[in-house]
Parts: C-alpha cells; structure tokens; sequence
C-alpha cells in the first residue's frame, strides 16, 4: 500500500480546523504530521479537537518550522485572509500543495498564487465551497441563468463569518454571469438601488447580480438564490447544517491536489470532472 499522504493543519484550533484534524485523523489513507494555530500552542491536537486521543501532534505557531521539518506534503489552510497569501507562498516554496478553504483572498492575490503554483509545478487548490451540494446548486444556477431574466442571491451565516459576502455567493454571481454571456442572455437591471429608503436595503450589486447578506446565530452555511421571469420564480437552496458537510470535499481535495500542476480555483472541476 501506498504511504499515507502527509498533511499539516492551519487554523487547527478553528471550528473548521478542528473538524478537519477529525476527517484526516480518521482516513486511513492520510497522516497528520503538523499542526498550526496562533492558540492551543504546546497542546495536543487530538485533544483540541475532541478526539478522545492524543495524536502525537503537538500545535505550534511556527508555520515556516512546520512546513521546514514535518514532512508536509500538503497543507489545508481555514483561518483569516489576513496574511494568508504569504502562507501560501511558503508552503509552495517549502514544496508543500496547499488547499485553501479560507474565503476572502481578492482577485489580485488569486492571480498571484496561479502565477507562482505555475511556476513551481506544484497542484495548489483554493475552494470558495467545500460541500458537495452547493456545488450542485452552483451547477444548477448555469443552467437557469440561461432562462431567466433576473437573479439575486441571499447568503446566510453565522455572524463570526468576518467577509460578506461570502466568497461562495460571489463565485455564484460570477458563474450566472459567465452562463449569461456564453447563452447571449441580457439580464434585466437589477431595480430598487436608486431609490432605497434605507441604504443598502437592495443588497450590492456584483457581476450584475445583487447580493444580500445575512448574520445571524443559529445559522451556520445557507445560500439561496433566485431567479425570476414574468409570472414565475424557480429558487435553490442549499444548507449546510454543520462542518461536517464540508469534510468530504476537503479530503477529496488533499487527495486531488498531489495529481495537480497549477492552480485550481474551486472544486468543481474536480467534482463533476467532464460532466456536462
Ligand atoms: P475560526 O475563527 O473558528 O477559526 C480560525 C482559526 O484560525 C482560529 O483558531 C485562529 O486562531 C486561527 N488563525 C487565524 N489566523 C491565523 C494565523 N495567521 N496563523 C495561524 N492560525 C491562525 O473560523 P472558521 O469558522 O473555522 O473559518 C475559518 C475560515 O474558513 C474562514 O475564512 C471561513 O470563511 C472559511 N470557511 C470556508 C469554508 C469552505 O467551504 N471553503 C467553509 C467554512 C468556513
């Protein structure tokens, strides 16, 4: 059998550090061999996440000693956006793939990272979504975007998310936009902005999509989007109730990304592969 692939945690002591610690440490087919966060230090990480065992892996805030000396292979990054691309720069340095579920990189820094993954040959992953089922709603939205005239998009979340709005509603309006063009379908004006009442109470308008986003406890990861012609509304909606929704695709990516030379930006590809 083949060696289990090495992987280093960022943001291990996080609500989805943690959960991913738990995926990885029960997949038979991948190793823990560092973990970084800027709490928790000195500690274990099997007991950070619950496991109910030690893993042997105590956290450090120590990225580039991490990436130096574990044996990384790959490394999940979930924490903030503020210096997340110097950490992704280190491990590309370091030789290690990173799989990025940290939302709030611009443009700009995107394009960075394609250019230096390129240049190192190395599979770097960066995915807005990890759950399988707002990948299929994403999907879902290319095909009506073809149909339908208007679209706005209701994000909702916990209210520790810090970046609104989230980097999942913004590939969607990115999305609807590209099927809009490819199908030569000119949307409607997205109305109301103009003569608002209350300011910002027609959501931002983002790729010719309006965006509304909504904080709140009780909420973990919720997108609906809909669309709307003369007479009728078709809506989708996804929900991810907890952060185990997003593990599979997580663990998929670990495995996906070794095989990978460049940037790839979402998971779709990977998911849906050359499905139509
Ligand atoms: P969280 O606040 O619970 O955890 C973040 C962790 O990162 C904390 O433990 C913090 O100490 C650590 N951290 C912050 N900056 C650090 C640094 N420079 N070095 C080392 N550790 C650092 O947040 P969360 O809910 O786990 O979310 C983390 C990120 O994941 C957010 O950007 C969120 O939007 C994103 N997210 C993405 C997906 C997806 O599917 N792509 C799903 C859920 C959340």
């Amino acid at each position: 059998m083949a060696e289990p692939t090495a992987v280093l945690v960022v943001g291990a002591c996080g609500k989805m550090g943690r959960e991913v610690v738990k995926a990885v440490a029960g997949a038979p087919d991948l190793r823990l061999v560092a973990a970084v966060d800027r709490s928790g230090v000195g500690r274990d990480v099997g007991e950070v996440a619950a496991l109910g065992r030690t893993l042997g892996v105590a956290l450090t805030d120590d990225l580039e000693a991490a990436l130096e000396t574990s044996g990384a292979e790959v490394m999940v990054d979930f924490t903030r956006p503020e210096g997340l691309l110097a950490r992704i720069t280190a491990a590309l340095r370091h030789g290690v793939r990173p799989v990025i579920g940290t939302t709030g990189l611009s443009r700009s820094e995107v394009d960075q990272v394609a250019a230096l993954a390129q240049e190192r040959r190395l599979g770097c992953l960066i995915a807005p979504n990890f759950a399988i089922g707002a990948l299929v709603m994403m999907r879902c939205c290319e095909l009506a975007a073809r149909h339908f005239e208007q679209a706005e998009i209701v994000e909702l979340h916990h209210p520790g998310k810090v970046d609104s709005p989230s980097g999942t509603a913004l590939k969607t309006a990115e999305e609807i936009a590209r099927a809009r063009a490819q199908a030569a379908v000119t949307p409607l004006p997205t109305p109301g902005a103009e003569s608002e009442r209350v300011a910002g109470v027609r959501g931002g308008e983002y790729a010719g999509v309006r965006l509304h986003s909504v904080r709140l406890p009780g909420l973990v990861a919720h997108q609906e989007v809909l669309f709307g012609n003369a007479g009728e509304v078709f809506t989708l909606r996804h929900d991810s109730l907890s952060r185990e929704s997003f593990m599979p695709g997580v663990l998929l990516a670990i495995r996906k990304v070794i095989g990978l030379s460049g940037l790839v930006y979402g998971l779709d590809e990977l998911v849906f592969g050359g499905e139509a």
